[in-house]
This record gives C-alpha cells, structure tokens and sequence, in this order.
C-alpha cells in the first residue's frame, strides 16, 4: 500500500489557498491582513513549478499611457468581445493599486516596455522575470509566518450540504491530508499541460479546475486555447520563445524565405504587434505554414551588434547550451494559456458556497482571447479579491468545522481508498499520460473540424476502457499520476465538447469547417455544469 492508513493527518483553518502560484500567494497575503488562520498547499514549494514562475513579467494594466476604458475595449477586442464584462471592469478599476502595492512590498523590479505593458526586470540568477515575483510573494508568505505545506497534492475537494469545507491531499511521502476549512481558495493555474506541445511547468493540467466541476462548479469557455510561437528545433528545449519586445531585424520566414506576417497578414505587422494583439492569426499562420510542410524560422541577420546584448529575448538564446549565436530557430505552436475554467463572479465566488476560485483556474476575464500580460494581472486582481472574499465568508458563516458530520470527511476518505484499489493493474501511469497528451495534441489542436473530433471521442471511449483496467504503481510518484490522469480525462471531455458544440472560429478556437465568425449566432459562452450527475451545458452573453 502506497498510503499508509496509520498517516492520515488533519489540518484546520478559516482559509484554505490550493496553489503557491501568483494568484494563491496573493489570496492567501489578501487573506492573512483579516484572518490569522490561512493555510497555503500546494504541489510544489512556493512559486517553483508554476506558470508564474516561468512568466515572462509582462504585466498590462491602465496607467497613465493606457486610460481604463482603453484596457476595458483592448481586453474585449482582444477577447472578440465574449468577456465577461464585469470582471473586465472590475481588473481595469483595481489593477493599478494593487500592482503599486505588490511593487512596493516585495520591492519588484520594473520597467515600462510599451504603451499597455509593464515588464519585471528577470531576476540575473534565475533568469526569468516570473522567478522575481514568485519568490518575492513566497518570501512575504514565509515573512508573514503563513502555513504553508508545499508537497500536496489535491485529490477532492469535500462538501457538506452543497457547501465546500476541505479537501483531500496526499503529500511526497505517502501522507493522506483531510483538510477542513471554512472556505476554499482555488489557484491551480489551468490546462495547457493536457497538450503533448506546451511550455507549461508540468502538472499544470487542470485538476483543480474539473474539481470544481465535480463539486458543482460552472466551467465556461472551455474551448479557447491560446497557442504561441515555441521552439521546434531538437537542439533547444521545448519552451516559448520570448519575451517581447523583439529587436527590429528579426524576421519570421518560411523556408522558402517568404515573410510570414507579408504572407498572412494583410496589415503591416511585426512579431511584436502579433504576440501582443493577434496570437490567434499568428497561431493559423504558423499551424497552416507546418501543416503544408513547411518549416517555419526565426531569422537573426537582420539584427545589429547593439541589440545582441541590448535584448532580453536575445541574450537568453544565448544561455541555452546548444546555441550558436545567429542560428536561425524552427518554430511552431506550442500551448501556453487558457481561457476557460471556473465561473466567478467579481467577488471572485463560484457557484459553490465556500468555494472561490482566482487566476488562470478561473474563466471569463479573457473571453476567446487574452490580451499579452492581463494573466498577471488578473492573478493579483483576483488573487486579492478572492483572499478578502474567503476570508469574509469566513467570519459569516456559522460553519463549526469541528461539528461537521464525521461521515462528510470518511466518505471521502473512503473514496481514496477505493481509488488505490485500482492500483494493482498492468497501465504504466506515465504511458497513458503520454498518449493521453498526443491525442490532444492531435484532435484539440489549433486548426479543429468535426470529423476529427468525433474521432477523438471514440478513442476517448477506449481509452477509457484501457484506463479501467487498473494501473501499476509503484510509488506515490505513480499514485499522483494516477490521480492526474483520471481528472484529465474527464477535464479532456468537456473540452472536447466545448470544441464540438462551438460551429464558428473566434480567438482561440478555430474550425476549419466554419472558418468565420459568426456574431449572429454565437457571441456569447458556452457553459458547463454537472445536473443530476450528468454533464449540460448552455450558451449566453456576457459582454453586455
Ligand atoms: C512560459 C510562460 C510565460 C508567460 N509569460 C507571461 C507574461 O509575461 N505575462 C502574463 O501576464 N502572463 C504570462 N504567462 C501566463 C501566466 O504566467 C499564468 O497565467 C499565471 O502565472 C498563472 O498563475 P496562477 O497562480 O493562476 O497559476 P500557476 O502560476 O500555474 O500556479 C498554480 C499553482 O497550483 C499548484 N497546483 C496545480 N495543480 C495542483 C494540484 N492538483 N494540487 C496541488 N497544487 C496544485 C502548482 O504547483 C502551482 O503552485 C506566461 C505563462 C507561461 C507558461
């Protein structure tokens, strides 16, 4: 037995944060200046292991160059106008006094890189912006004596009354976690890790989201991916190729030497306008280039002696061990964001009580789209939001955690069990998870049609009959897998919905059967809910 039944541990608290990304670490710091009793889990230590911490540091809010209403119709093109609204508002209105406070507190280094965006100045021993924030917030956690268990991996989340007041994690060394708590952050980032091509830190691949889900949550927009040019050359790893700005001189050529954005651009355009304001043309750009066999290149000649050293971008090619300065690099679409996940409400609520949820975990602020930058933002905004919220509905309820009914929390604990009894099979957790990836990649990826999403829900039907006959496991390593696979699989299904039932091209999702978008009959959200156990959904506007 890889869980030892003598090593259930409990813990107690008025605020759980699930998730040490920038979205948890601000809820739980927002949560901390109204309640001494918050407690941080999260898979890996604080800030490591999460998008947040391989950001780039864009970060696009108002400021005295870009007016609020400028954001609110820029974060809405950006999103083909399928936002929701208020949230839009809510990060346009709050954005600027939260992003000076946060600066000022972990002394964030920044510069200002355009008209919309800020950049944090990478960290030169970690070299990458992202490690900056993550560990200064992980920093101010520790500093503010938060307690944090930082190898937990959330398995459910548990319900008394349709009300959220714990969940379940098992940690490294084969300890089962029962966490009872007044009310519950979720930070878990989001799902681009469901694809085999991402540049996502591992295990970002939306457990936390369907979670939710399962406990009565409402998903939306579950079809929008967004895509960006990564690297495609063996000798580089497999990561995104940024951050803006990029150096005037760099072309992006096919391997006839034709210009890409000359090619599928109509307007004059270069790699900085595109990963800013067009990621979604420059995704069918890319994706139509290799699907006609085409390789596809970032050229150097054309860039100066002073930018080699002046860039970031560029001077980060040059800590990667295989590359010879001025090679040009294969590139082609890589998953990097989503934008779809749990409904929320501008106090960061879901449909759950008890139940908040902030960041990339969350859906809506981005509609089909997002904006370069606004994921940071929206992680501070509603990371904020929703520590306060937890920690209000905290002091509210009259929930008393001791006199919850035991059977709420055995019944869960007896679910795990049953879990591991599917542990004796033959399935290598790491093989199905692999082919898992592939088969995303190919049916969900960024040029989509009905026939082939058919197909993958055959191969889905059988896969999960494979699934069914149990797993080997080894270790606890293994067992997480597990438990990993299962959420992606039915977290896999509603994406692929999401996909079917949206016959028109918008942002992030396009079809090669119905390549235009299509206002009349679908500006607006698909919605997702669970009713009577079984999965429904419905569309409507939220832009208005
Ligand atoms: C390479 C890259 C560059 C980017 N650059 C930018 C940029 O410049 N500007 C910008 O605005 N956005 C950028 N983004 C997007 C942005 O970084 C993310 O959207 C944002 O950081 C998400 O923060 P989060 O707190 O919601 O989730 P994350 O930072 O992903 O944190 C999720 C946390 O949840 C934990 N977790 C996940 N699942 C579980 C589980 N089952 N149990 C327990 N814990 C779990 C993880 O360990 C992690 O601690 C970039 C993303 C990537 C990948």
């Amino acid at each position: 037995m890889i869980i030892r039944k003598d090593r259930v541990r409990e813990l107690k608290c008025d605020v759980l944060v699930v998730g040490g990304g920038a979205a948890g670490m601000t809820a739980a710091l927002a949560a901390q200046r109204q309640t001494s009793s918050v407690t941080v889990v999260s898979n890996s230590p604080l800030g490591a292991s999460s998008a947040t911490t391989m950001a780039g540091g864009g970060i696009t809010l108002p400021s005295e160059t870009f007016t609020p209403e400028e954001f609110i119709s820029e974060v809405m093109r950006c999103g083909a106008d399928i936002n929701d609204r208020k949230l839009v508002k809510a990060v346009a209105e709050t954005s600027p006094t939260i992003f000076k406070r946060l600066c000022e507190e972990i002394h964030l280094p920044i510069w200002k890189r355009d008209k919309y965006t800020f950049g944090i100045i990478p960290d030169e021993k970690a070299r990458m912006a992202g490690y900056h924030l993550a560990s200064g917030m992980a920093r101010e956690i520790k500093a503010h004596g938060i307690r944090c268990v930082e190898d937990f991996t959330l398995v459910d989340l548990i319900l008394d009354d349709d009300t959220c007041v714990g969940c379940l994690g098992i940690s490294d060394d084969g300890t089962l976690y029962l966490v009872r708590s007044k009310s519950v952050v979720l930070a878990t980032g989001g799902y681009a890790g469901i694809y085999l091509r991402n540049d996502n830190p591992p295990g970002i691949t939306g457990n936390g989201l369907i979670l939710a889900f399962e406990a009565g949550a409402q998903l939306r927009d579950m079809e929008f991916i967004q895509f960006v040019p990564g690297f495609d050359d063996p000798q580089l790893p497999e990561t995104i190729f940024q951050p803006p700005p990029f150096p005037a001189g760099l072309k992006v050529v096919n391997s006839k030497g034709d210009d890409i954005f000359r090619k599928h651009f109509q307007e004059e355009i270069d790699l900085n306008e595109a990963i800013l304001r067009y990621r979604d043309r420059l995704t069918l750009a890319l994706k139509r280039e290799c699907d006609s066999g085409e390789s596809v290149m970032v050229e150097f000649s054309g860039v100066n002696e002073v930018d080699w050293n002046r860039y970031y971008c560029l001077k980060l090619l040059s800590y990667y061990q295989n590359y010879e300065r001025g090679k040009p690099i294969g590139i082609s679409p890589i998953a990097h964001f989503t934008m779809g996940g749990v409904v929320i409400d501008e106090r960061a609520r879901t449909s759950v009580k008890g139940l908040f949820a902030a960041g990339e975990v969350a859906g809506g602020l981005h509609g089909a789209n997002r904006m370069s930058g606004v994921a940071l933002t929206e992680c501070l905004v509603f990371g904020e939001i929703a520590g306060k919220s937890a920690s209000e509905y905290s002091k509210e309820c009259d929930i008393n955690l001791d006199k919850i009914c035991e059977g709420v929390y055995e019944d869960k604990i007896a679910d795990f069990w049953a879990l591991e009894g599917l542990t004796n099979g033959k399935n290598s957790p790491l093989a199905l998870y692999k082919r898992l990836q592939r088969y995303v990649w190919t049916y969900l990826s960024p040029i989509r049609e009905a026939t082939s999403l058919k197909q993958f829900k055959t191969k889905l039907e059988q896969f999960k009959k494979d699934v069914a006959e149990g797993f080997r496991v080894e270790d606890v390593r293994d067992l997480k897998r597990v438990i990993r696979l299962r959420k992606m699989l039915a977290l896999i299904d509603i994406v692929r919905l999401a996909c079917e039932l949206r016959e028109e091209s918008r942002g992030g999702h396009y079809r090669s059967d119905y390549p235009a978008q299509n206002d009349e009959d679908w500006r607006k959200s698909i919605f997702l809910e669970k009713k009577e156990g079984k999965l429904s959904h419905y569309s409507r506007r939220t832009d208005l």
